[in-house]
């Protein structure tokens, strides 16, 4: 794709370091999706951020619609984290020793979830592996399932796509993963209870874990369907496995208690162990896993199960995080919800204005606008959020961030917000809107009449 976001907005110095970077870091960023390449153009270097706006390397200022993707729940530079991470810097930055704010951090995540223990560690990524090492070292079994379209970090064994049919086993999803690494997982289709129950019916015995997004973000946001959790959280109960739910973007985000607080706390039931990460961390590389007491105590050093880690529980992450959910009120939520219902109502007016087919879904506080309809009138699975017209994304990101928004590059994610988007920030994205869908409207009928056959 051409650089049609740069036809107005001077991206000259972001430009420069795109190319300077591409010298000596592969793709010119540190993690794929910065890269702009769902969407085309040049990656926005950013300079420095504070509440709800970014600022690129040529002063472009822009609100912040991915917030880090999760983590900034307060937004930029909140002057209460940043003065505790301060004091926490001229403390000493590691020690390689328990501390203070890891035990408070702790007591934190055990006071708002439905885990009794946690283990610190730095990534996302990292706390997933270590979840499922315990759930087959606690279980003696190797099986994992998990769905289509859930993303648990760069882990081998979840790095899968489905086999050649439900109920068999997965083929390595990137070149690098040994097939011998996926070929203990079964990959399903999200909130399809009979394909859980078949392969718990074929497999049962053999699974160690079933382990699931709370409420999948990473295809766009995908709800469970009512009672989909707490199915899962019985079947695997009644095989003996354990239900992990990975909550590293739903985590005190879609609620102050998470996704389980808008389920399993009203319905009466806890995952066995429950993945934590993004905004724990304050913007710092923290994540966690925790659980019931019985089934943490299987983990070194109580238990046989080895994990460890030299940075984590860092106590300026652990400090960052425990500033960030301390100041995680109720309103805070109440502000996500009501900024979030303002910003969707207006996508679903402009893009129907502009007749484009689009569908807005979302699980607590969280939301994504899909550029399909899904089949009837909803997006349940992998496949149905696959319906998505990333061309006409394309072009609705690049006129939504001409005009000053920065949305992520991929028509498959959560759209984030702050405690820090405020009156102004949000007009900033209503005003951006209407040209945005027209500018969407537009790249399908482009598309449309280039592959019309007919002469004119
Ligand atoms: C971001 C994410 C991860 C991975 O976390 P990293 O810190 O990027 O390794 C895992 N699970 C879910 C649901 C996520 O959204």
């Amino acid at each position: 794709m051409t650089d049609i976001d740069d036809i107005d907005t001077d991206t000259s110095a972001s430009r420069g370091l795109y190319d300077r970077a591409r010298e000596v870091i592969p793709g010119g960023v540190s993690s794929p999706v910065r890269a702009f390449n769902a969407v085309g153009g040049t990656p926005r270097f950013i300079r420095s951020a504070a509440g709800a706006w970014l600022t690129d390397a040529d002063g472009n200022e822009y609100v912040d619609l991915i917030c880090s993707w999760g983590p900034m729940l307060l937004g930029h530079a909140h002057p209460e984290v940043q003065a505790a991470v301060a004091e926490a810097v001229a403390r000493g930055t590691s020690y390689g020793a328990p501390t203070i704010p890891e035990v408070e951090l702790a007591e934190e995540i055990v006071a708002r979830t439905p885990v009794d223990r946690v283990r610190f560690v730095s990534s996302g990524t990292e706390a997933s592996m270590s979840a499922i090492r315990l759930a087959r070292g606690v279980t003696g079994r190797d099986v994992v399932v998990k769905f289509a379209g859930c993303y648990h970090g760069h882990v081998d064994a979840l790095l899968a796509s489905a086999g050649s049919g439900l109920a068999t086993f997965a083929v390595p999803g990137t070149p690098g993963v040994p097939a011998s690494a996926t070929e203990l997982t079964l990959v399903l289709p999200y909130n399809d209870r009979a394909a859980v129950e078949a392969v718990f019916a074929e497999h049962g015995d053999r699974i160690a874990c079933l382990v699931t997004e709370a409420a999948p973000g990473n295809m766009g946001v995908v709800p469970p369907e009512p009672g989909f959790n707490q199915f899962l959280a019985e079947t695997c109960s009644r095989h003996g496995a354990l239900f992990v739910s990975d909550e590293v973007m739903t985590g005190f985000r879609a609620s102050k208690h998470g996704h389980w607080g808008l389920d399993g706390r009203s319905e009466g039931w806890a995952p066995d162990l429950t993945i934590f990460g993004k905004v724990m961390g304050g913007g710092f590389p923290a994540a966690a896993f925790g659980g019931r007491a019985d089934v943490m105590s299987h983990l070194a050093p109580e238990g046989p199960v080895y994990q460890a880690g030299t940075l984590s529980g860092n106590p300026v992450a652990t400090t960052a995080g425990l500033a960030t959910l301390r100041l995680a009120t109720d309103e805070v939520y109440d502000h996500l919800t009501s900024a979030g219902d303002t910003i969707k109502a207006a996508a679903t007016e402009a893009l129907t204005a502009a007749g484009v087919p689009h569908l807005v879904q979302s699980a607590g506080t969280m939301f994504s606008v899909f550029f399909t309809e899904g089949r009837d009138g909803a997006v349940r699975d992998f496949a149905d959020a696959s319906l998505t017209d990333a061309t006409a994304y394309a072009a609705f990101f690049h006129a939504m961030l001409e005009a000053g928004v920065y949305l992520p590059p991929s028509a498959y994610e959560a759209w984030f917000l702050s405690s820090a988007h405020d009156e102004r920030a949000v007009q900033t994205i209503l005003d951006a809107l209407p040209a945005a869908a027209a500018a969407a409207a537009q790249s399908q009928s482009r598309l449309q009449s280039s592959t019309k056959e007919t002469p004119q």
